[in-house]
């Protein structure tokens, strides 16, 4: 190795587990096309090592991405955080400033509210039914209150966690909580969104009885390769559905706009996922 060589910067998607994540070829294939030196890897992270990596991976010039189940012990190692990761209690994006040290922010709530109105159009005083109260459903509320909607249900396996939204990120009680499946009977909504884990894998139940929801689309914040079973299900039901590509290919590019001073080749960041950019 010759003396002047300098290794390209190191970004890292922390999470547990990460085998299945398109974040590498995503970002790889990012900072190929816009010059941006960089290599991205994924890293099976245990909990106390979150803090410390991101400390590290900030202070040799990268940064990185966050993911189940780690967002929220990101978030509670930032230095300088955003208004939405306050509100989320959630970081799944970080680098580092010399000024202001290790900085995070939560490109989810933006991401969803992008897919999510590529679906319906504007959120503005729509009825949303939200499956799951973990990061990625703070995410969502977040985006939801931002941008006015009407109400949003909770229906979680565990109520204390809705009811913890409830009080943290609720305004003008905007957000109901459902007991079970059977409080939907005489419910209707503009979008329904599995924020769930159940999908990740393929012996997975569906979060919701389907049959049950009177919905006009659903979005499916779990992704793979292949649509979700959960989108299969909703369509064969009328609704329009959309499974967590998008969201996903959106989040990538605004992480990148946080490493980079231009903007994300989002064209190329959306066929990475399987997805044409430009397509309404
Ligand atoms: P999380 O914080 O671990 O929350 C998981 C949620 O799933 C909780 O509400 C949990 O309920 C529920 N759950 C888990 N197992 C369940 C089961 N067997 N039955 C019923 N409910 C169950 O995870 P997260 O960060 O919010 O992520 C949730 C999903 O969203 C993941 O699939 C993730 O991949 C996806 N996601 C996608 C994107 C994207 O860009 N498309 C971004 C973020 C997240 P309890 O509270 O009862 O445990």
């Amino acid at each position: 190795m010759s003396p002047a060589y300098l290794p390209p910067p190191l970004f890292a998607l922390l999470g547990d587990p990460v085998h299945h994540s398109l974040s590498p070829s995503i970002h790889n294939a990012a900072f190929e096309a816009s010059g941006l030196d960089g290599v991205y890897v994924a890293l099976r992270t245990r909990a106390e090592l979150v803090g410390p990596l991101m400390r590290r991976l900030g202070r040799i010039g990268g940064g990185g991405n966050v993911t189940v189940p780690h967002k929220r012990r990101a978030a509670e190692a930032l230095h300088h955080t955003t208004p939405v990761v306050t509100s989320t209690g959630a970081c799944n994006v970080f680098w580092w400033e010399p000024a202001r040290g290790l900085c995070g922010d939560n490109t989810d709530a933006a991401a969803f509210a992008v897919a999510a109105e590529r679906l319906i159009g504007s959120l503005g005083g729509r009825r949303v039914l939200l499956l799951g109260a973990g990061g990625a459903a703070r995410a969502v509320v977040h985006a939801c209150m931002e941008r006015g909607v009407a109400l949003v249900d909770i229906l979680n396996r565990t109520r204390p966690r809705a009811e913890e939204i409830q009080a943290t990120q609720g305004s003008a009680g905007k957000i109901g909580l459902l007991e079970a499946a059977d409080d939907l009977r005489g419910r209707e909504y503009d979008l329904a969104v599995n924020a769930t884990s159940l999908g990740l894998r393929s012996e997975d139940p569906l979060p919701v009885p389907v049959e049950r929801l009177r919905a006009d689309a659903l979005l499916d914040l779990v992704y793979g390769r292949d649509e979700t079973r959960l989108v299969r299900v909703a369509r064969s039901h009328g609704l329009l559905a959309e499974d967590g590509r998008r969201m996903l290919a959106e989040q990538a590019a605004l992480s990148f706009e946080r490493w980079s001073t231009g903007p994300a080749p989002r064209e190329l960041v959306y066929r990475a996922v399987g997805l044409d950019w430009r397509s309404p």
